[in-house]
Order: C-alpha cells, then structure tokens, then sequence
C-alpha cells in the first residue's frame, strides 16, 4: 500500500524524484534553500537513543533499528550480521511496536518467514538461529505496554508459542484503572495480555520457542561474558515501581532491587532518534526540529516569531519518533496546511518574488559533483527486478541490498 501511495505521487507530472540524493553531503541545506521557494523535511529519525549504562558497547548488543534494516534488506544494514547460532537466549529491550516486530522476526517459523519479502541473508541466519527464548523487558507494567493491539496480536498468534506473563505483575492500582480509563488502547493491551497469561499450558513443552513479557524492570548495565570476553552475556535489571506524576501518567521508580537475566544477545528497542543536518535548528533535547505547526522556527528558545521563512518539517523529524503512518498522514497534512497559509498570507513573499532555479539548478550542483542521481523510472527498475527475483523464490520481492547491485539494475534500460 505504501508503495502504491508513493508510486502515484511520483508519477505526477508536477513531481520529480531524485533518489540517492544525501542532504548535508550531496547537497547541503542552504543550498536546497537558494534553489527552491520552500523546502519540507521529511527525513525521518534514522539514529536511536541510547539507554546510557555500562557496557552498551559490548559483541551481542545491537540497537533494534540496526536489527530491523538488516532483516528488511537495507544496504546499511546488511552487515550487521547478529550471532543467533550461540544462544538460545535473547533480550528485547522496551515494549512498543519495534520491539514486538523483533520478537515476530525472532520467534516465528522460519517456513512462514520465507514467503515474506524478508531478505535472504536474514532468512538464512534465522533458519540456523538457535534462540529459543525470547524476553520482552518492559520498564513500566502492561496498562503501560506502548505497543498497539494488532501488533500485540500478531505476536501472540504465532503459532506453538509458549507466552509467559508474571500474574502477579498483572495487578493494578487506582492509577492503572485511571489510565484505561483514558486510553482504550491502554485497556485493550491489558486485556490482551491478560488473556495470554492464562490461556495457555503453564510449562512449555520440550523444545517450544517461548516469549517471555517482563514487566517493571529497567536496564542498569550489561553484563559481559567470562569465557568470551567483550561479548555480552546479560542484562542486570533493577525492579521499578509506579509514580504517579500528575496528569494520569506514571513513570518509572527503581527500587535499589537487582537481578540478572543472562542471555546471548540484547536488542535495544527504546525508539528512534532523528539527526539535524548542517546548520538546521535543532532541539538535541526532544531530538526534532523546533517548529510550530510545521514551521521551522529558528532556535529553541520556543518565540514563535522567528521562523525560518521557506523552511517546514513533517513526520518523525517534527514530532518525534511516535504514531503509525496515519499519524504521518495528519502530521503532513497540518504542515502542508502552515505552508499554504503562509503563501496565502504572503508571508512567504520575501523568497517567492524572485525566481528561482529550482530542479535544474539542483541537477546542476549535483552534476558538477558526480552525483548519480536515480529518477523515478530507475526506481521503477529496481522495483520490478526485486519482484523477478521474488517471483524465482516464490516471494512477492527480493531486496537487492547492496547500493553497488541498487545502482546497478537502476542504470540498465
Ligand atoms: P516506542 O513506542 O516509543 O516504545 C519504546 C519503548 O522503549 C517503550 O516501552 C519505552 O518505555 C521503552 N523505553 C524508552 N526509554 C527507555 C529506557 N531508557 N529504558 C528502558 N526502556 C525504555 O518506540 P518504538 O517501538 O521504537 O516505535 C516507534 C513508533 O513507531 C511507535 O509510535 C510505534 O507505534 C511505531 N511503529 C508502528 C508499527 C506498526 O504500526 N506496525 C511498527 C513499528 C513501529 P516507556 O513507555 O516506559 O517510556
């Protein structure tokens, strides 16, 4: 569906595509800014947020988005190349939709997986995998889980999984009740979640994958192995409480509690972080643009007078690494809303009055620095060649997922 929303846009005479275009070193921002009237940033949040304790740079600890480019075929991603053949044993890290994604990738049949459009190399790696045992660690409880019920219920489908949930963390407060209370989404996970503590056996059986949900504890440090030095070997948590902080919301309390829970690999699913580009405004705080409705303002100082004239912001880079791609739809729609309001508004007048040179001054820069720009009838290309390959394999795609193969089927005719 994405593909086919995005397909319709760029095949709009009024459209140009330019792929394998890298704002800050392709072409830099001020530049885009002399080029054209207005300039959107749209490009997402790319980097993660880091838990910030002792030993996150050990072998075996790998951010979930590193782990869910190489499973989906992104060329940064390829070599990431998780050990899964040395443990039976894995620890996901936070509890919203990504984390849910990786404990699918991680615990259903591989028979399943292989007609997706999975990449191979994940494919393979995920045939000889010997993880068993997947734990899903949540620092608050589950009316707070932050992940949605339909993925929920995915993960809880999988098919002869074991599902084990702590009853005694199913437990609630006044403050919990309050909480569904306010969120229908916050009660449906609960119910889900609840219903999956009691419905199945009370033991696996011998061999079965299990998923593992582990509520209130949060990371304190990664342990590393004795025998394989560098590499990681647990996570040492520390039990949390409830605090309520006003407005329906609690965080999370340490509680000076300590216990370890070994494992051979830790994937870290604690959200995405954007990146700023040259010299863009930036709140490094929140990780976003400082805007107002889509408006980039020109500091973080939060006076709404100063904007950046042309400059706007949609998606992640706006709001954060939050909602589902229908959040996006609005995000997008509220900015391009600012953005039509201010050309009606003249307020845009200042860099509008003059011309400007636009797409063939930007095919220009990128020319005089030997950039290979891929228009759209070259994505096309590469689109159709992924779907032969998929077709060979009984797949709907196969990624191609190095830039060398990428750049190569895009400049054939
Ligand atoms: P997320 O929904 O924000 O979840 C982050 C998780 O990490 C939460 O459980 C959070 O706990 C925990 N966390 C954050 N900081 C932590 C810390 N320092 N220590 C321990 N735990 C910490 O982020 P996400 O899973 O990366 O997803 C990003 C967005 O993409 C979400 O809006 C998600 O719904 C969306 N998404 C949607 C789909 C889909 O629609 N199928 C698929 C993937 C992603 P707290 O709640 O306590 O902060």
């Amino acid at each position: 569906n994405v593909i086919n929303q995005f397909s319709r846009v760029a095949q709009n005479g009024r459209c140009s595509f330019f792929g394998n275009v890298a704002l800050g070193s392709s072409i830099s921002l001020v530049e885009l800014r002399e080029l054209y009237h207005v300039v959107v940033l749209a490009y997402g949040a790319e980097s993660d947020r880091v838990v910030g304790i002792p030993g996150e740079d050990l072998k075996g600890v790998h951010s979930a988005r590193e782990f869910v480019w190489w499973y989906n075929g992104h060329p940064d991603g390829r070599n990431l190349d998780p050990d899964l053949k040395n443990t039976d044993t894995a620890v996901i890290l936070g509890q919203g939709n990504v984390a849910l994604d990786v404990a699918r990738i991680l615990l259903r049949p591989t028979s399943e997986l292989a007609i997706t459009d999975i990449a191979s190399h994940a494919l393979t790696a995920l045939e000889q995998s010997s993880i068993r045992k997947v734990y899903l660690v949540g620092r608050r409880g589950p009316v707070q889980a932050a992940c949605t019920a339909k993925e929920l219920r995915e993960v809880l489908g999988i098919k002869d999984l074991y599902i084990h949930i702590k009853e005694t963390d199913l437990k609630i407060t006044p403050a919990d009740e309050e909480e569904m209370k306010n969120s229908r989404i916050h009660r449906r996970i609960y119910e889900l979640l609840s219903k999956a503590a009691t419905a199945g056996p009370s033991q696996p059986s011998s061999g079965q994958r299990e998923l593992h949900f582990v509520f209130f504890r949060q990371p304190d440090r990664f342990l590393e192995s004795y025998d394989k030095k560098g590499y990681v070997s647990g996570v040492h948590l520390e039990k949390t409480g409830l605090k309520g902080i006003g407005s329906g919301k609690q965080i999370a309390i340490g509680t000076g509690q300590f216990e370890n829970l070994s494992c051979g690999i830790v994937l870290k699913s604690i959200g995405y972080k954007s990146v700023p580009v040259d010299d863009l405004p930036f709140d490094n705080q929140k990780g976003v643009v400082p805007n107002l409705k889509g408006r980039v303002l020109s500091d973080n100082s939060g006076d709404p007078t100063s904007f950046e004239n042309g400059l706007y912001v949609c998606g992640w880079l706006k709001r954060g690494p939050t909602g589902i791609i229908a959040t996006n739809l609005y995000c997008a729609e509220e900015t391009v809303a600012s953005l039509s309001e201010d050309l009606e508004l003249g307020v845009l007048a200042s860099t509008t009055r003059l011309p400007k040179l636009g797409r063939d001054g930007l095919l220009q820069i990128l020319d005089n620095r030997n950039v290979r720009v891929v228009p759209f009838i070259a994505w096309e290309r590469i689109d159709k060649e992924e779907k032969r390959l998929g077709g060979l394999r009984n797949k709907p795609r196969e990624k191609l997922t190095s830039w060398e193969e990428l750049l190569k089927v895009a400049g054939s005719e």
